[in-house]
C-alpha cells in the first residue's frame, strides 16, 4: 500500500458531548448554519459532507436526494445514524480523504466544516474532492485562518512567535493546522477550483462576548458581517464557495462507490460485501455502514 499522510483519528471519540453539548458552542453552530445556507444551494441530487462527524450538519442537507456523511470514525458515524434514524437517504462512509470510495464526476455539492485543520496534506485532499465532484459542482469549504484579528494583536505584542502573515500553514498542535486564506485559494486553483464568495464567520468568538451578550445578537450581528468576506478576512473561521470546471467527467448513471485502493468502480453489494474487480479487496457494509478503512482480509 502506498504511504498516506498522516490521518487524525475521533474513533471512539466523545466529540459530540465533549465539544458541542452543553449549549456553550451554540453561537458557533448557528453561524456556520448561516454561513452554509448562504453558500450551498439548497436543493440538488448527490451531496457528500466531507468529514461529517456524528451528523451535526445533517438536516441543513433536507433538500437533496442522496447525501453521504463521510468521516473516519466509525464512532461518529454510528452516532450520526442512532440520531438520523432509518432515513433513506443518508448514506454513512467511513474512509480515509485521501482515497475517497466513490466514482470521478460524481457529486453535485461538497461540504467540509470544521475539519480541514486536520488536513497534512490539503493538495492530495483537493485533488481527490476535485476527482469525486461533477462539472460545475460546488464545493463549500470552512476553514480555520490563522490570520485573524486575535493572533494579529498578539502576534504584535509579542504574545506569540509565529506569525499570521506568512503564508505556510501553522501546526500549533500535531494534527492540527490553521491557515492562511490566501494559501488555500492558490491550492485550490492548483487542483481546478475556482474559489468565489468568501464569508468571515464567529466574528465574535470571544468568551465575554458570549457570557454576557444574548446569543441571539451576537448571530444577527454575525451574519451582517460575514457579508464582508470577500474583502478581508480577519475571523478564526472562513466559509468559501468553490466552482468545479464546466468540463470534466460526470459519473455513469448506476456507478457509485469506487475502490479506494485502484479506484474501480465497484459492483453492487452482495453479502455484506462489495467486491473489487480490479484488484480483489473486499470492502465491508455492516448494519448500513461503508466501511472503506482496510479491506476485509
Ligand atoms: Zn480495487
Amino acid at each position: 500500500m502506498e504511504q498516506l499522510p498522516p490521518v487524525c483519528d475521533y474513533e471512539g471519540s466523545d466529540y459530540r458531548a465533549r465539544f458541542w453539548e452543553g449549549g456553550a458552542r451554540d453561537y458557533e453552530d448557528r453561524v456556520e448554519r448561516v454561513a452554509l445556507r448562504r453558500l450551498m444551494p439548497p436543493v440538488g441530487k448527490t451531496l457528500i459532507e466531507v468529514g461529517a462527524g456524528f451528523g451535526r450538519l445533517a438536516d441543513e442537507y433536507r433538500g437533496y436526494d442522496e447525501v453521504v456523511l463521510f468521516d473516519y470514525s466509525r464512532t461518529l458515524l454510528r452516532e450520526a445514524q442512532a440520531h438520523l434514524g432509518d432515513d433513506p437517504r443518508f448514506i454513512y462512509v467511513a474512509g480515509n480523504w485521501y482515497q475517497m470510495p466513490f466514482v470521478a464526476g460524481l457529486f453535485e455539492t461538497i461540504v467540509q466544516i470544521r475539519t480541514l485543520h486536520h488536513a497534512a496534506d490539503v493538495p492530495a485532499l483537493f485533488r481527490q474532492l476535485f476527482r469525486i465532484a461533477r462539472p460545475r459542482s460546488t464545493y463549500v469549504l470552512e476553514f480555520a485562518s490563522k490570520h485573524h484579528l486575535k493572533s494579529v494583536l498578539r502576534y504584535w505584542a509579542k504574545k506569540q512567535t509565529w506569525s499570521p502573515f506568512t503564508l505556510e500553514p501553522e501546526e500549533f498542535v500535531e494534527l492540527n493546522f490553521d491557515f492562511h486564506p490566501h494559501w488555500i485559494r492558490e491550492q485550490l486553483k492548483v487542483v481546478g477550483f475556482v474559489p468565489g464568495r468568501t464569508l468571515t464567520v464567529s466574528h465574535f468568538r470571544l468568551d465575554f462576548l458570549k457570557r454576557t451578550v444574548p446569543t441571539q445578537a451576537l448571530v444577527t450581528m454575525d451574519s451582517l458581517a460575514q457579508l464582508t468576506g470577500n474583502w478581508w478576512q480577519l475571523t478564526p473561521s472562513v466559509f468559501m464557495r468553490n466552482r468545479h470546471l464546466s468540463i470534466g467527467e460526470t459519473a455513469e448513471p448506476g456507478t457509485f462507490f469506487a475502490c479506494p485502493e485502484c479506484q474501480t468502480a465497484l459492483p453492487e453489494q452482495d453479502n455484506e460485501l462489495l467486491v473489487c474487480s480490479g484488484c480483489g479487496r473486499r470492502w465491508q457494509v455492516k448494519d448500513s455502514l461503508y466501511d472503506f478503512k482496510e479491506p476485509v482480509p
